[in-house]
Order: structure tokens, then C-alpha cells, then sequence
């Protein structure tokens, strides 16, 4: 899935651990690491996102913990 596709699928905006900082979202594939902004686990709705089921990501709160690359 291409960048462009994997944002506007991206549910990180309606997450209750998001928080708006003007970031490029999509942390699952974030080629700058983590969020510089988002520090509390308040929850994560990645598993269930379309960006990662069809990627095959196993893994939750890319943006606290780093993308799927960082946390194999
Ligand atoms: S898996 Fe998480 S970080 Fe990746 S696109 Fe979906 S909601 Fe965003
Ligand atoms: S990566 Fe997960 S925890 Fe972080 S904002 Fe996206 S859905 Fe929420």
C-alpha cells in the first residue's frame, strides 16, 4: 500500500491516545520514528485498521513504540 492510500485509511486521528501536533500520521510506516508529541497509552485503534490488516503488521502504538520495522 503506497503512502498516500495508508493515510487516508489511517484511524490514528479518531484514536484516544492521538494527539494532534501536526504530525505526518500513519506511525506504522513512519520513516522519521516515533511521535514527538503522543506519550500516553490511552489505547490504540491500529488492530482493526484497514493499513494493518492488509499489511500484516503485528504490532500496536507505532506511535509511542516505533513502527512495525522498529519493534520486530
Ligand atoms: S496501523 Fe495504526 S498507525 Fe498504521 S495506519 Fe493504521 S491506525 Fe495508523
Ligand atoms: S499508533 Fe495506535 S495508539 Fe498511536 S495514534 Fe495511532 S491508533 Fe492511536
Amino acid at each position: 500500500m503506497d503512502r498516500k492510500e495508508a493515510v487516508r485509511l489511517c484511524v490514528c486521528r479518531m484514536c484516544p491516545s492521538f494527539v494532534d501536533c501536526g504530525e505526518e500520521i500513519v506511525f506504522c510506516m513512519a520513516v522519521n520514528s516515533k511521535s514527538g508529541c503522543i506519550s500516553k497509552e490511552k489505547g490504540c485503534l491500529c488492530p482493526g485498521c484497514p493499513v494493518q490488516d492488509w499489511e500484516g503488521f503485528q504490532h500496536v502504538y507505532y506511535c509511542i513504540r516505533g513502527s512495525e520495522a522498529e519493534q520486530h
